[in-house]
């Protein structure tokens, strides 16, 4: 692990492994932190605040974030070869969004040096009253396994610029590019003890980080389910908490829309890393008239699609995590057959291949009341819906407990707002699907979560506000006088 700035072990001296999901070995080890783990990092992050890290200003920390910016683009091939073999995500895909990556620590460094508060007109004139934005303090920052370090950085590029420190504890399904971070901050000159990073199951080093009481701040990005535990944890110390979870996404896809280029979308949305995204657009909502279309396109794009080896440049798609995570797909899709749906293209898991594969998949004929409907598969696999109003369509687009994404097909420009807005979604795309930037907010509604990434507001959650009166008269003076 690394804490204050070395690696150490954990006291137990207890490790667990990684293991690679396209040949199943075990190929890295990690210690499996407990509570007093966690209890080594807090202090350790707890200090660094009041040590020298506590005293820079904005503009040392944003020189300090674009040296690690620069030290990511220097490494972000290597480091998506590690994430790679622990994630089994596309080498390919990984590799772009890696090198992507830095412009989220220099989009926030450009903001650590312009955290102004204001000054606030008041009613009383012997007041100057202003407003500073501290820093919330110790963050803990809970990611999971399918795009661990680019949600990790997420976190950390508004946490370093706010002037918080940071706790990483990455899924241990994924734990080493934290690791890899970790040598990055070193490297950059970072002072000891602003980035820790603690490894080891959820259930075990997540829970003690969720209830920590030197924990300001908890980050998480994770299932609903987990997300719920983390908030009631966090609630018992009031502990600040953001949230982002899962999704079941639509595409809503008008009769006058590229349906070609609806097509793709809905490919690159729930077929990229076997559908294993929270942004999967795994609802096709479309117009009776061109259902069938459309549907014609998808299972056409699904069948080409070439699943293997993650590291190897013909594939289009990886495996699934894990065995769970494969028999969860196909349970999925069992019962889905069961009620009535029917494949359009897919459906069987690949027994060729080692590691852990189901065929990009198309159902059919779904009623909105199926699990595979309503709960988040995370799995490669879409199901349609039909259509005949435009509100149908919207109401169809709402009939989930989530609201983290949405895509709206269509050439109609009124129509692409109108639809747009009234679409219970943190995010709605027009004609495109799955673009993020650093200056865009992401994050959900409902069941997707609290709080937003990215864009100039995420900074907010890692700041607290303070407002300071200062009595400028310099006399006394009585608030409460005799009338
Ligand atoms: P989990 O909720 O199971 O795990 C997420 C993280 O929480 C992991 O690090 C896990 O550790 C940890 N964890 C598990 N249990 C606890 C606990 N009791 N207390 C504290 N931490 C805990 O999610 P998955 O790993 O299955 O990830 C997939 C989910 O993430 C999907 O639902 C997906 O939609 C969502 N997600 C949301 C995104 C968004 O931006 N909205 C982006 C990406 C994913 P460990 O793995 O070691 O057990």
């Amino acid at each position: 692990m690394a804490i204050g700035g070395g690696r150490v072990d954990a006291c137990s001296g207890r490790t667990f492994s990684s293991s690679d999901p396209f040949t199943g070995e075990a190929w890295a080890t990690f210690p499996d932190a407990a509570g007093e783990d966690v209890d080594r990092a807090v202090t350790s992050a707890r200090d660094a605040l009041g040590g020298p890290w506590g005293d820079l200003t904005g503009f040392e920390r944003a020189r300090l974030m674009r040296r690690l910016a620069a030290l990511l683009e220097r490494d972000a091939e290597r480091l998506a070869r590690i994430e790679t073999r622990d994630s089994g995500m596309l080498l390919r895909h990984v590799a772009i969004a890696l090198a992507y990556l830095p412009e989220w620590l220099y989009f926030y460094s450009g903001l650590a040096d312009k955290l102004e508060g204001s000054t606030i007109p008041g009613d009383k004139p012997n007041f100057l009253v202003y407003t500073r934005h501290e820093p919330v303090g110790v963050v803990a920052a809970i990611v999971p396994w399918n795009s661990p370090l680019q949600l990790l950085c997420w976190k950390l590029a508004p946490a370093l610029a706010a002037g918080c420190t940071f706790i990483a504890k990455p899924s241990e399904l994924t734990p080493a590019t934290a690791i890899e971070l970790a040598d990055l901050i070193d490297e950059a000159g970072f002072p000891p003890g602003v980035f820790n990073v603690v490894t080891g199951a959820g259930s075990a080093t997540g829970k003690a980080l969720t209830a920590h009481r030197g924990v300001d701040k908890l980050a998480f990005t994770g299932s609903t389910a987990t997300g719920i535990e983390v908030a009631r944890s966090a609630g018992n110390n009031l502990t600040r908490v953001s949230l982002e979870l899962g999704g079941k996404s639509p595409h809503v896809v008008f009769a006058d829309a590229d349906l070609e280029a609806a097509a793709n979308g809905v490919a690159l949305g729930v077929f990229a890393h076997s559908g294993q995204l929270c942004l999967a657009g795994s609802r096709i909502i479309v117009h009776r008239s061109v259902h069938d279309a459309l549907v014609q396109r998808v299972a056409a794009h699904a069948k080409t699609i070439r699943l293997g080896d993650p590291a190897d440049d013909d594939t289009d798609v990886g495996p699934l995590a894990n065995q769970t995570q494969r028999d969860r797909v196909m349970a999925y899709l069992e019962s889905a057959r069961g009620d009535g749906a029917v494949i359009a293209a897919g459906g069987e898991q690949m027994r060729d291949l080692p590691g852990f594969f189901v065929q990009p998949t198309v159902l059919t004929g779904v009623s909105p009341d199926m699990a595979v409907a309503r709960e988040e598969v995370f799995g490669p696999v879409v199901a349609t819906f039909v259509f005949d109003s435009e509100q149908e369509a919207i109401d169809l687009a709402n009939d989930t407990e989530y609201g983290l994404a949405a895509a709206v097909w269509t050439k109609d420009v009124h129509r692409a707002h109108r639809v747009a807005h009234r679409i219970k979604a943190g995010t709605v795309w027009v004609n495109s699907y799955r673009v993020v930037s650093p200056s865009a907010p992401f994050g959900g509604m409902r069941a997707s979560g609290i709080g937003r990434e990215n864009g100039l507001e995420a900074i907010a959650a890692y700041t607290e506000t303070k407002t300071v009166w200062v009595e400028t008269s310099g006399e006394t003076r009585d608030p409460f006088p005799k009338s």
